[in-house]
């Protein structure tokens, strides 16, 4: 007798009818594209990343051509959607499959989780969203979906409590229709279970859900024990010649990794003594500091106050003083704002941009400095 599943069935039952079927990532299958969207899917909204997945896969067609292609032409492709250790692992798996799998996506899982940024659920994903293979999925969306259903107490990021999730899983994800169960899930968890709304009504397994029945919705899934997040200061040298500005090249591991970023010191009396170490002054014929607007950039785990401060260069002669003392490493360049070099920008370096460039349009005895 067939081994009835009422979760299951209800979940791929409404996949049919509700479930999103034409994403760009579900035409023309392939684990490449599929883990291309998975990738980019991690932290960031469906709407938001189409577009950065056309175009990406339009400029990287093939993993071979992700792996011959630059860093910075990668990150390039990701400036705006943030969290750029996600490129910087797509292009090192690319490197690897290339080279330890002759171009070809493994499609083992063991093998998967061995490529950097690719975990247990990426790799389930992977693997059975592109060629049905048995694997169940716990991403976000799941968890919160699963933690609902079940009143799982505890934070997910505990490993009892994710622990205890896997094995929910693993035992509600069907032998059939793998493929639309995963699917079914994730768009569950991101337009019927959300995190502030839930929409009970709508939900193919609220008749069930524990979370529904005692109203607890918003307890599920716990919260990450509080911290107080620290805040640190950055101070941002704009240095401006005539529409163009120099960038830094961040080396690989930390934050912005990889990404062009404005000269930064942790504090203006550092940025002082550069500026005065280059030779730049007001003697020196150079417009004086201006303060751009300041702002907050908040990462995962702190918060960077980030002052600009903007010195218009006024001839080659000065160029000349701060090339020397800036481009230490050959990792410096002089950015067009009008023509912008493909390369990836910080998110604070984009919204200093966005500003510098308004401001120029404003005053257009600065632009041509
Ligand atoms: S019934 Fe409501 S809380 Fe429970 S899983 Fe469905 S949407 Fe989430």
């Amino acid at each position: 007798m067939k081994k009835v599943n009422p979760f299951s069935e209800r979940i791929t039952a409404w996949y049919d009818l509700h479930g999103r079927k034409t994403l760009p990532w579900q035409i023309n299958k392939t684990p490449y594209r599929v883990w291309i969207s998975e990738i980019m899917l991690q932290q960031t909204q469906v709407a938001t990343v189409i577009p950065y997945y056309e175009k990406f896969m339009h400029s990287f067609p093939s993993i071979e051509a992700l792996a011959n292609a630059s860093e910075d032409d990668v990150l390039h492709h990701w400036t705006g959607l943030g969290y750029y250790a996600r490129a910087r692992n797509l292009h090192k798996a690319a490197k690897t499959i290339c080279e330890q799998h002759d171009g070809l996506f493994p499609e083992s899982i063991d093998e998967v989780i061995a490529l950097p940024g690719i975990g247990r659920s990426t790799a389930g994903a992977i693997l059975s969203l592109s060629l049905g293979q048995h694997h169940s999925i716990l991403d976000g969306n799941v968890k919160r979906v699963l933690a609902r259903h079940g009143a799982i107490e505890g934070w997910p990021g505990q490993k009892a409590v994710e622990q205890q999730l896997w094995q929910l899983t693993d035992l509600l994800t069907p032998q059939q229709d793998v493929v639309k169960f995963n699917q079914a899930m994730m768009d569950i968890g991101s337009g019927v279970c959300t995190r502030s709304k839930p929409n009970c009504a709508q939900c193919p397994v609220a008749i069930d859900c524990k979370a529904q029945l005692a109203g607890r919705q918003k307890d599920f899934p716990g919260k990450k024990p509080k911290k107080a997040t620290p805040a640190k200061e950055a101070w941002m040298l704009v240095l401006h010649r005539n529409g163009e500005v120099i960038l830094n090249k961040r080396p690989p591991a930390g934050i912005w990794g990889g990404l062009w970023c404005f000269p930064q010191f942790d504090s203006e009396d550092a940025l002082q003594e550069h500026i005065n170490d280059a030779g730049i002054s007001d003697e020196t014929n150079i417009d004086k500091p201006e303060w751009l607007a300041g702002f907050r950039h908040t990462f995962s785990h702190f918060h960077l106050d980030i002052q600009p401060i903007l010195i218009n260069l006024a001839d080659k002669q000065e160029l000349a003083q701060i090339d020397s003392s800036v481009m230490e490493q050959n990792q410096t360049l002089w950015y067009n704002i009008h023509h912008p070099a493909k390369v990836g920008l910080a998110a604070a370096t984009e919204r200093i941009l966005s500003n510098l460039a308004a401001l120029l349009a404003a005053d257009p005895v600065k632009e041509s400095l």
